[in-house]
């Protein structure tokens, strides 16, 4: 009985540690189309989302989706990630320099 709570407990602790990871990737570069990675080229914008660990578990990710968007004016690229390891999804924002 117990033992049955204390499980409950740390599960339920271990997903609102999940949840806070999740929370502070957001607001961290990249996290939001408001805040992207700063890139001089298209051509980095693949190696650097798979250089990137999982949150979670610090598995590496796979690509899932690769589409260029505009916010605010502005040409971004969302990445959207996948952890080969816990499965767990991430997206990226990147933004290359203003074409003149
Ligand atoms: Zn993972």
């Amino acid at each position: 009985m117990r033992k049955r709570t204390e499980n409950r407990k740390a599960a339920r602790e271990a997903a609102k540690d999940r949840d806070e990871r999740e929370k502070l990737l957001r607001l961290d570069v990249g996290g939001s189309a408001d805040l992207p990675i700063e890139l001089a080229s298209a051509s980095q914008i693949e190696p650097h989302a798979l250089g990137l660990s999982c949150i979670h578990c610090g598995g590496s990710y796979q690509l899932e989706a690769h589409e260029a968007a505009v916010h605010r004016g502005r040409g971004v690229r969302r990445v959207a990630l996948k952890c080969r390891q816990c499965g767990a999804p991430r997206v990226t924002y990147f933004a290359l320099p203003m074409l003149q």
